[in-house]
């Protein structure tokens, strides 16, 4: 057997994350070497001797390097083999005083965790930074170079991922007893590369190194099962139970990933799966002679996670997704459940003792999966069970975007959990059957409501689902929330009359997003406010428009900008070869490429300006504001139009950057492979970002905080989070433009049903393209075509004036030294509500009903 192949008795004996003072422990130290667990069981001293001891055993023995055999590589793994020992203690620390005290806990489901490196961060939240870089620093190594070393943990598309990480972040630095959930894909978001203009994809084997930031947990596995079939068992007493049979097995293996909390004990877990087979082969078909048919089979258990999915705000109904989907929510509920049942409470008591949150419709899965449970594994009634789910659910909406919301055909969830089929029929019925209660007759509606989409194949509408699972349904930014319940959840609106549906505004962690990627900009914030309790209390930083008039900060503040701009064109030149000046304006871009992010509307901005500038003499020329436009983000790899994107600012680049006439006036550069490490280097840099969708279209945004919370200035659209921002700075500190969320159906009609004459400057833009101007016209024929004849969806004729205007006036804004100080001054400090801390205690107070349990530096 397997050590994973627990057998189920297995499961409920053991007791590997804490046991409790009533239960009597497998087995008792001798009495004469407690003392040795003792020494073990406490944390190590921060001190540079312990530091550098450490370091060397890890590299000697874990890695069998020698003095003679290093390399910052190495050295990069003794130091996060010696961090993650104190990690550990801390670990242990925690889960023990968590099992005693037994508080409700919050369990955030995501499919995706978009962590970034590690190795930074928990020097930073453990307080140990300094210390280790002068331990390594007399060893000969240099901190920054072994950092450097670490490749992204990119278990994520995007925003969404990346929010899972924040979130985790504020969840331990708050004491909040939680865990995060996820699955360990053995391949993350795919590598972009830059061929010829082009993305081109390559696989993110992260794990080739091997990762020091997880413990395999081969002792924490659950079986899985896919297919099969349900019989219907009649008891003596007439009751009718189903029983899910047959079908095939596999087994998820935990992998932990700990969260320090910053300045804290508090350190909590990613709990992420693997998927193994349940048997390592099938011997019958190996005596049989068919051994490839035995592999195969072990193969593709392991493959349901090896692949992250690489689209972002975009659903592609494939089946391996699904079974992603239930293997995950299936070993995280028998974990849940697991731990729920060590204190022996009724099954009433469950929703007292465990909330659970919803990552986007992702998981939604796991409402059917707890009915299933409690009905015909538990024997309670439907009733009992139906109550239990929807007092523990709660549910994100993360979008409005209709091809981004997830369907599932019924006979591909019929074929892959023909039990999971029931009961959401099941649901559906119960739940349209109060409908029609509420609402007699109205035979329209509960079309409209149903959970199951009438069609060809019917489907399954997930939102649907697990909005009638949840307790709670939240949207990510006020204007976000308010279109989920005026356009596209209304009916349920109206049903469950308002309850049940709410605002949580998302956030960013201050930790990684300024004190981590900008130490300069973070050490001169403490030392103005005379500490650094900023970090953990954003709302410290409104006291920095105190100093708003002081031109020695303003001069300070600046020059600290243009140290990370330095940064940045160094990075620039190492990646493309071009060269970028750190004087002029840094107009910054950088998110997933998408039709409604609108990145084809800057570019064609770009060319206007190329055009405007080839039309002036020099001495013109010389007093314009000199301006880089730099770009960055991957497109999903079968995203033809987003790719086509990619491809013409890589031409325009080309062209304007090799152009005599033009020099340093304009610069576009394509930063190839955007992610969590190159985020933190570009966003301390930017004067100004963009975040252009077309109104209505992103639901909260949160690179838009990150920017202004570096002090750089927004660019864009009356949509999502911008908005709120502009409250919190103030208007004249952002720069907004385009048409508002409810003027955009109106004017989608229009395009549609009249001919609307494009703006004239975007038909010369266009004319440009055409002419060749950058390239084989031909090539961008079918993106030029979304304008002409696609009906222009996204708006871009419609604003494309006003970004012209928004960007002259941010050009005249720019060359008032004095006066973009203090805007920028003014955004930093007006970003105290953008933290992530502040969403968390929402959710735990309104939502998830949890506590703080602050964890003591030693156990009793
Ligand atoms: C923050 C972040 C995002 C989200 O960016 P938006 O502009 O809000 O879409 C995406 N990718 C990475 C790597 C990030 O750090």
């Amino acid at each position: 057997m397997l050590p994973y192949m627990n057998s189920k008795d297995d499961h409920h004996r053991r007791c590997a994350t804490g046991i409790l003072p009533h239960q009597q422990p497998r087995w008792l130290p001798p009495p004469e070497t407690l003392h040795l667990w003792k020494e073990f069981e406490t944390p190590e001293p921060a001190e540079i001797a312990a530091i550098q001891k450490s370091f060397l055993r890890h590299v000697t023995k874990t890695f069998a390097r020698t003095a003679f055999n290093m390399d910052n590589f190495a050295s990069y793994q003794g130091t996060a083999y010696s961090l993650r020992d104190r990690l550990i203690d801390k670990w242990n620390i925690t889960q023990q005083h968590h099992t005693r005290e037994d508080p409700k806990r919050v369990y955030y489901l995501s499919l995706e965790f978009l962590l970034g490196r590690s190795l930074d961060s928990c020097l930073l939240s453990l307080g140990v930074k300094d210390i280790y870089k002068k331990a390594l620093d007399e060893l000969g190594f240099r901190l920054e170079d072994l950092i450097g070393e670490e490749v992204d943990a990119a278990l994520g598309n995007g925003g969404l991922g990346r929010l899972a990480a924040c979130y985790m972040d504020s969840l331990a630095t708050l004491d909040y007893p939680a865990w995060g959930y996820g699955i360990r894909y053995n391949y993350g978001i795919f590598k972009q590369l830059i061929v010829d203009g082009y993305q081109t994809e390559f696989p993110d084997y992260w794990l080739n190194f091997g990762n020091p930031w997880e413990i395999e947990r081969l002792d924490v596995s659950y079986e899985v099962r896919f297919r099969g079939y349900v019989n219907k068992v009649t008891e003596e007493d007439g009751t009718i139970s189903y029983v899910w049979e047959g079908g095939e097995k596999v087994v998820a293996v935990a992998y932990d990933v700990p969260i320090p909390g910053y300045g804290t004990m508090n350190t909590i877990n990613i709990r992420l799966w693997s998927a193994k087979p349940a048997r390592e082969f099938d011997f019958a078909m190996f005596n049989d002679g068919n051994y490839d048919k035995a592999v195969e089979e072990q193969k593709s258990a392991e493959n349901i996670t090896s692949v992250l999915y690489p689209n972002d705000n975009h659903m592609v109904g494939k089946i391996l997704r699904l079974k992603q989907q239930y293997l995950f929510v299936c070993a995280t509920l028998q974990d849940a459940i697991r731990r729920f049942k060590k204190t022996n409470r009724p099954w009433s008591d469950f929703p007292y003792q465990v909330s659970i949150q919803l990552n986007d419709t992702h998981p939604t899965l796991g409402i059917p999966e707890l009915q299933r449970i409690l009905i015909d594994e538990e024997g309670l009634s439907w009733d009992d069970a139906w109550d239990i789910v929807t007092k523990t659910f709660s549910f994100t909406n993360h979008t409005v975007l209709p091809e981004a919301l997830e369907r599932w055909a019924v006979p591909l969830v019929q074929d892959l959990l023909p039990r999971h089929m029931m009961i959401i029929f099941d649901i559906n019925l119960f739940f349209l059957q109060k409908v029609e209660k509420k609402f007699p007759g109205d035979r329209d509606r509960l079309r409209r409501m149903s959970i199951i989409e009438e069609g060809h194949p019917q489907n399954v509408r997930m939102a649907f689902l697990a909005i009638v699972g949840s307790h709670t349904v939240n949207g990510v930014a006020e204007l976000h929330s308010n279109l989920i319940k005026n356009v596209i959840f209304t009916d349920f609106v109206e049903y469950y009359e308002g309850n049940k549906f709410t605002n949580v505004t998302n956030g960013i962690t201050p930790r990684r997003w300024l004190h981590q990627c900008n130490p300069a900009l973070s050490d001169f914030i403490t030392q103005k406010l005379g500490s650094d309790s900023w970090v953990k209390d954003l709302e410290q930083l409104k006291k920095l428009k105190e100093f708003v008039d002081d031109p020695a900060v303003q001069k300070q503040w600046m020059a600290i900008k243009r140290q990370n701009k330095v940064r940045l064109a160094d990075y620039i030149h190492s990646i493309t070869s071009i060269q970028v000046s750190p004087d002029s304006l840094f107009d910054i871009q950088v998110k997933r490429i998408h039709e409604y992010k609108r990145q084809f509307m800057n570019i064609l901005g770009v060319i206007h300006r190329y055009l405007r500038l080839k039309k002036m003499t020099p001495e013109q020329k010389a007093k314009e504001v000199p301006r880089l436009v730099v770009f960055a983000g991957k497109s999903a790899p079968g995203y033809f139009i987003a790719k086509l994107v990619i491809k013409l600012i890589n031409s325009v680049g080309e062209v304007i950057n090799n152009d005599p006439e033009i020099g340093d006036v304009l610069k576009v550069v394509f930063i190839p492979n955007y992610n969590v490490s190159l985020a933190e280097i570009i966003i301390p840099a930017s004067d100004i970002s963009q975040h252009i969708s077309t109104a209505g279209t992103e639901a909260s945004g949160t690179s838009n905080m990150k920017f202004v919370l570096n002090g750089g200035i927004i660019l864009g659209t009356v949509d999502g989070a911008n908005i709120e921002i502009g409250e919190e700075i103030g208007e004249d500190n952002i720069f907004f433009f385009g048409v508002k969320a409810d003027e955009v159906e109106d004017i989608r009609h229009l395009n549609r049903y009249r001919k609307i004459e494009m703006d004239p400057d975007l038909r010369n833009v266009l004319d440009a393209i055409e002419k060749g101007t950058f390239g084989d016209p031909k090539i961008f024929e079918p993106l030029v075509a979304t304008l002409t004849v696609g009906g222009d969806y996204y708006l871009i004729s419609k604003d494309f004036a006003s970004y012209i205007e928004a960007q002259a006036d941010a050009d005249e804004a720019y060359k008032d030294k004095v006066g973009w100080a203090k805007k920028s001054i003014l955004c930093t400090a007006g970003m105290s509500k953008f933290s992530s801390d502040r969403s968390i205690n929402e959710y735990a107070e309104k939502i998830w009903k949890i506590k703080p349990c602050s964890v003591p530096a030693t156990l009793p």
